[in-house]
């Protein structure tokens, strides 16, 4: 029997709905609308592909966004500057930084400049301090909506062994976090696995959970899924014009119990946590 897909399509719907009454609610009772101010540096189809995807989402649940497009050669300075702008920006609630940045630009200082309680994406030291002492401000979007589509597919996550593959600071790192923590679509064992990790197969084969995100496309083929698992697959790669996720869906589908496809898993679902955060982020301001 093919594996049950985890649809984080429909469930990044739903939880945009609700969202979207949420918004209104605050609105409401506030009189504020939430504000999510997208910085994009650059000419990256796909960064252009990505914002814009996120500021329609933003528009459908009543929040406001504003796009600030900057030139490829734009300087570090002047992202700084802009940076500073927004934080005083009493208007602008939430920032997002689309990454990657054009290189003479040092991500790592833009991040760090961003306020820590605009910071939608998760990525200020404080905020990532906050997430591993389990009292997180914000969700890391991307690791969240694993967490929300684990838990809307009925995945049991207690003692669950949840395989991570990939370390990086956006979707490895805080997704291990997220899942060794006490409590709801939690309280896993966690391993994560990287580039010098050896005898790969031989771990992920031992996953209840197996979530990649390593970015090599169809990287996790169906001998290296223990039968049953659920799969899931944050991997964004182009193939040939298509969009193909780190995971052989066609075999693994065969092997696994449930599983994510690339596109419509957990893109979505990463979308649909940004808002949340932006909604927090206003409700943050307004305390
Ligand atoms: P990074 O390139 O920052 O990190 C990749 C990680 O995978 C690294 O830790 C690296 O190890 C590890 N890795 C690379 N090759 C191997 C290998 N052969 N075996 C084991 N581990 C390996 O990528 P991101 O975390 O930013 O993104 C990962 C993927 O997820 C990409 O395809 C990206 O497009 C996608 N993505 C999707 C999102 C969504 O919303 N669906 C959001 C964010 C990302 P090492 O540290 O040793 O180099």
């Amino acid at each position: 029997m093919p594996a049950r897909i985890l649809d984080g399509k429909a469930v990044a719907a739903e939880l945009r709905e609700r969202l979207r009454g949420d918004v209104a609610d605050f609105h409401r009772r506030t009189g504020i609308t939430p504000h999510l101010a997208a910085v994009l540096v650059g000419e990256d189809p796909a960064s252009a592909v990505y914002v814009r995807n996120k500021r329609r989402a933003c528009e459908q649940a009543g929040i406001k966004s504003t796009l600030h497009h900057h030139v490829a050669e734009t300087s570090q300075a002047e992202v700084l500057n802009l940076i500073n702008r927004l934080n005083t920006d009493a208007d602008v609630l939430g920032i997002l930084v689309q990454l990657p940045l054009p290189e003479q630009i040092d991500q790592q200082a833009v991040l760090d400049a961003v306020s820590p309680l605009k910071d939608v994406d998760c990525f200020h030291p404080e905020n990532v301090g906050l997430l591993m002492q389990g009292r997180p401000r914000f969700a890391p979007c991307t690791p969240a909506g694993v967490q929300e589509l684990l838990l809307a597919g009925g995945i049991e996550t207690e003692g669950a062994h949840a395989v991570v593959l990939g370390r990086s600071e956006i979707v490895g790192k805080p997704m291990a976090a997220l899942l060794m923590q006490r409590g709801r679509a939690a309280d896993a064992t966690v391993t994560v696995c990287h580039s010098r990790s050896r005898d790969l197969a031989d771990i992920t084969r031992t996953a209840d959970i197996l979530i990649a995100a390593i970015g090599r496309a169809r990287f996790v083929t169906a001998e290296m899924v223990k039968p049953g698992a659920a799969v899931i697959d944050v991997g964004i790669n182009r193939v040939d014009e298509r969009l193909v996720g780190d995971v052989d869906f066609e075999a693994v589908t065969k092997v696994a119990g449930a599983i994510t496809p690339v596109p419509g898993g957990v893109g979505p679902m990463t979308i649909a946590m940004l808002l949340g955060n932006t909604l927090r982020a206003a409700r943050l301001a307004s305390e």
